[in-house]
């Protein structure tokens, strides 16, 4: 069983298209209203340089796209986990257990720049069952519902971290707009693979 990294990220960037506007309607609720944007565009930049740059490891190039181009508190942070996703894939021929890797260290990652903990209402809670699941030795589908569960259940917190926090009570009921993109990364993943 495969997965083509690049067919990753596209099935992610047409994800990305696809729920536009609903994650700009959770982001207005919740803060300004950018992630929509910042992360449809973000890897429409993506899938750009990937025809520019066939040869070049894809989670690499997503990595520096959204590392150096993509704004947003949330850009910097993703492009923390493609970086972790692109070093995990170099060293682990396994494609389980690059995920695995690359996101238990993409999440220390994340967590080390934004200090965000479980339950604060961020991209954190996809990441965690999503780790958690990986670390378990699910398959793609287990740990995509996994991080698709974990967004879901941020509707139900108040958010500690990010402008979200800034609004108290106003987005309870709703998910998190971080959360539900980077749960959509594992949802492509499940998606694109190859038996
Ligand atoms: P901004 O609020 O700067 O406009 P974005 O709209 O790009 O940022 O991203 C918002 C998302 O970023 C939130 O929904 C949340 O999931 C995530 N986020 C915000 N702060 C943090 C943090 N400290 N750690 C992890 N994720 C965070
Ligand atoms: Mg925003
Ligand atoms: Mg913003």
């Amino acid at each position: 069983m495969t997965t083509d990294q690049s067919l990753v990220l596209r099935t992610y960037a047409d994800a990305a298209r696809t729920a536009h506007a609903t994650l700009t309607a959770l982001d207005q609720l919740s803060g300004d209203g950018d992630f929509g944007d910042n992360l449809r565009e973000g890897l429409d930049r993506v899938t750009a340089a990937l025809d520019a740059h066939p040869d070049r490891p894809p989670y690499a190039v997503a990595a520096s796209v959204f590392l150096d181009e993509v704004g947003g508190t949330s850009g910097p942070l993703i492009g923390l986990l493609f970086q972790e996703l692109a070093r995990a894939h170099e060293a682990h021929s396994d494609e389980r257990d690059a995920w695995r890797a690359g996101t238990g260290e993409g999440l220390a990652a994340i967590q080390r720049v934004g200090e965000a903990e479980p339950g604060d209402r961020t991209m954190v809670d996809a990441l965690v069952p999503a780790r958690d699941a990986l670390e378990a030795g699910s398959g793609p589908r287990e740990v995509a519902l996994a991080a698709l569960e974990g967004a879901h259940a941020t509707a139900a917190l108040r958010a500690r971290r990010g402008r979200a926090s800034y609004v108290g009570q106003r987005a309870v009921g709703f998910p998190d707009p971080g959360a539900l993109g980077v749960a959509l990364l594992f949802w492509s993943r499940a998606r694109a693979r190859k038996e």
